[in-house]
């Protein structure tokens, strides 16, 4: 018998979320699998800020990733042991299937020597967000600066450490200065706290050349200052907009148009999971850069998986730097 757990949503989110708004729930799973589908056990879950702002429902699981291991298989493509990268929310084990939607169970990415929790991290959906929403979107050329925010995160600090490899100017802001500290061992060119510095003063001296891409994580009055420095034709990767997530009175994105008119810019929106089928394309080249020491990353773990909702709540906070994952 399959004892396992799962969190699900007791009450919709107002503001920050709650540890109240969860509720620790046991579920059984020693049923029959049907065909195509696995047991998994997740050994590695992942917290996201998208989980504050998707439409979920009241008294179902919460949404997202995890990294695990198969325990039992009706499905000829994975064997029992191995590794695998499963959307079943947060829950110790699931039963999941491959056949309707392949984002809900696939391998795990090469990961080389890297630890598992890669996989939900820079080897997982934020790398490749980083990857294909700089790399492949905005397409950054030798000599332009780059403008990232949420740079310590999982998905800024590697947006911010690919556009040096392509020869850019990064300009990035964290909210430490731990995090600072260690955007500038990453060569990063400028480094601002955003809770001491202003945008404007930081880029008054850091973009005398003005802004050529700005991958925006936060959204908010950032953005309606950062788009004061853009170049024309810059290009802009609306990412996401953490800094507006838990305040239902403001927009998610500013109001632009007229300065993006003006500056003749092109903005794209961007949802990584529409680029499933090429996530492939990226792994030899992340994964040699990371073997390269051309590309580092950290996480910080949560040890249990009686703490999911603290780690998601301090995403909020900024607790953590690089990818936060919770160790079931
Ligand atoms: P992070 O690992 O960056 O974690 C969140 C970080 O955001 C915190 O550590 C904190 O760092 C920062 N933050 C929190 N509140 C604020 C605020 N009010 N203002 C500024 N910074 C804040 O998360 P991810 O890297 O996973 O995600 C980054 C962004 O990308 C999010 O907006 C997310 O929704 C989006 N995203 C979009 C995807 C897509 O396909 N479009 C896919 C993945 C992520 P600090 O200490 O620096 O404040």
């Amino acid at each position: 018998m399959v004892k396992a757990k799962k969190w699900i949503l007791k009450k919709q989110f107002e503001g920050l979320p709650k540890k109240s708004d969860f509720e620790l729930v046991e579920e059984d799973l020693s049923r029959d699998l049907k065909d195509g589908e696995v047991l998994v056990e997740s050994t590695f879950l992942s917290v996201d800020p998208y989980m504050r702002v998707y439409k979920k429902t009241t008294g179902e699981v919460m949404i997202g990733s995890s990294v695990g291991k198969v325990l039992k298989t009706n499905n000829k493509k994975f064997k029992v042991g191995d590794k695998v990268v499963i959307n079943a929310g947060w829950r110790t084990h699931a039963i999941v299937s491959d056949k309707v939607n392949p984002y809900e169970l696939r391998h795990l990415a090469p990961l080389g020597d890297l630890p598992l929790s890669a996989g939900l991290g820079v080897m997982g959906m934020p790398g490749m967000t980083a990857y294909f929403g700089l790399v492949d979107v905005c397409k950054p050329k030798v000599g332009e600066t780059v403008l990232v925010n949420g740079a310590a995160g999982a998905v800024g600090s590697v947006v911010g450490q690919l556009a040096k490899i392509k020869g850019c100017t990064v300009i990035g802001f964290a909210g430490t200065k731990e995090k600072c500290d260690w955007l500038k061992s990453l060569n990063f060119d400028h480094v601002f706290n955003y809770k001491e510095t202003d945008v404007k003063t930081a880029l008054d001296k850091a973009a005398p050349k003005g802004i050529d891409v700005y991958f925006d994580n936060v959204g908010g009055d950032f953005t309606v200052d950062a788009l004061n420095y853009m170049n024309p034709f810059g290009r802009i990767l609306v990412c996401g907009a953490i800094s507006t997530y838990h305040d239902g009175s403001r927009k998610m994105v500013p109001d632009p148009f007229m300065t993006i008119l003006q500056k003749k810019l092109t903005v794209y929106g961007f949802i990584v999971t529409d680029v499933l089928n090429r996530w492939g394309e990226a792994f030899p080249e992340m994964l040699l850069w990371l073997q390269q020491g051309k590309l580092q990353f950290r996480e910080t773990v949560t040890e249990g998986f009686e703490n999911m909702p603290e780690a998601f709540q301090s995403l909020f906070s900024g607790g953590n730097t690089g990818k936060a994952v919770v160790k079931a």
